[in-house]
C-alpha cells in the first residue's frame, strides 16, 4: 500500500543463506541487487533501517573441521560477515542510499568501529547502518548480534529475512502438507525447537519486548512490506 510506515526504525538481519541464493554459497549479486532495493524503498518511506548480516555464506564457526578450535572458526566466521556488511554497502551505495558500516571487531581501514551513539546518530541523519562481525565474540551468531543491536539502537521490530516464507510446524521441503503460523510466542519458539533462531536471540527478544517478524528474503517486495508493517511471514511476539 500508500499509507504510512507502521515503523519507524527497524533491525534487518539477513542471513548469509540468503545472499547466497540458489547458489548455495558466496555471494549472489542479484540477490544483493533485491536487498539494496528493497532498504533503498523503505528508507525513501521514511523507515530507519539497520541490518545485521550472517556470514553462513562463506564460513559457520560450529560446523568446520577437527582441528581447528572453536573460537578461531568462529573469528573467522564474524570476518565473513564483514564481507557480506561491505558488499551490501557497495550495493546500497550503487543505488544512492548512504551507508555505513560499523564493525565489532575493530577493523579501521575497512569499517568504522561500532559505537553505539554514533550508529544512532547515523540512523537519525538517514544512513542505512549495517552491523558487522557479529557481536564480536565467539560462541554468539549473527542472530543474537541482530537481537542485541536491535535493543541498543532502540528498533522496533527484528525483520529476520530467510530463505523459508516463516515458521512451519514441520519442515515445508520435506512435507508439502507443512502448515505455515501466522504467529507464535516468544515461548513455543524457544522452547519447540522451531529452529527459528537461537534461544539467545529469542531471549533478548523477548526481555526487551521486540516482535520478530520471520519471512521470505528472496520474493521480491517482501522486505519493504515487512519492513512497512504490512503482514508477512510469521510474527513472534508475547
Ligand atoms: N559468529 C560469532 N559471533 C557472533 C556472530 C557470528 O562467532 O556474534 C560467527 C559464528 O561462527 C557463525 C558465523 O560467525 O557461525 C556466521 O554467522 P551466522 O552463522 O550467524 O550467519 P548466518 O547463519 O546468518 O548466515
Amino acid at each position: 500500500g500508500d499509507g504510512a510506515p507502521k515503523y519507524r526504525r527497524v533491525m534487518l538481519k539477513v542471513s548469509g543463506e540468503a545472499l547466497a541464493g540458489a547458489r548455495g554459497f558466496g555471494m549472489a549479486p542479484e540477490v544483493l541487487e533485491l536487498i539494496a532495493g528493497e532498504i533503498k524503498a523503505a528508507h525513501a518511506r521514511g523507515v530507519q533501517v539497520c541490518v545485521v548480516v550472517g556470514g553462513g555464506n562463506y564460513f559457520r564457526g560450529a560446523s568446520t573441521w577437527d582441528g581447528i578450535e572453536r573460537a578461531t572458526a568462529d573469528y573467522v566466521g564474524m570476518l565473513a560477515t564483514v564481507m557480506n556488511a561491505l558488499c551490501l554497502q557497495a550495493a546500497l551505495e550503487k543505488m544512492g542510499v548512504p551507508t555505513r558500516v560499523q564493525s565489532a571487531i575493530e577493523m579501521k581501514e575497512v569499517a568504522e568501529p561500532y559505537i553505539r551513539r554514533r550508529a544512532i546518530r547515523q540512523l537519525e541523519t538517514g544512513h542505512v547502518v549495517i552491523f558487522g562481525a557479529g557481536t564480536g565474540n565467539p560462541y554468539f551468531t549473527t542472530d543474537t548480534a541482530a537481537a542485541l543491536r536491535a535493543a541498543e539502537m532502540n528498533a522496533e521490530v527484528f525483520l529476520k529475512a530467510t530463505k523459508v516464507d516463516g515458521i512451519y510446524d514441520c519442515d515445508p521441503v520435506k512435507h508439502p502438507e507443512a502448515k505455515r503460523y501466522e504467529r507464535l510466542s516468544y515461548r513455543r519458539v524457544a522452547f519447540e525447537g522451531l529452529e527459528v533462531m537461537d534461544e539467545t536471540a529469542i531471549t533478548l527478544c523477548k526481555e526487551n519486548n521486540i516482535p520478530v517478524i520471520v519471512f521470505n528474503a528472496l520474493a521480491p517486495g517482501n522486505i519493504l512490506r515487512a519492513a512497512m508493517g504490512e503482514e508477512v511471514g510469521t510474527v513472534v511476539a508475547d
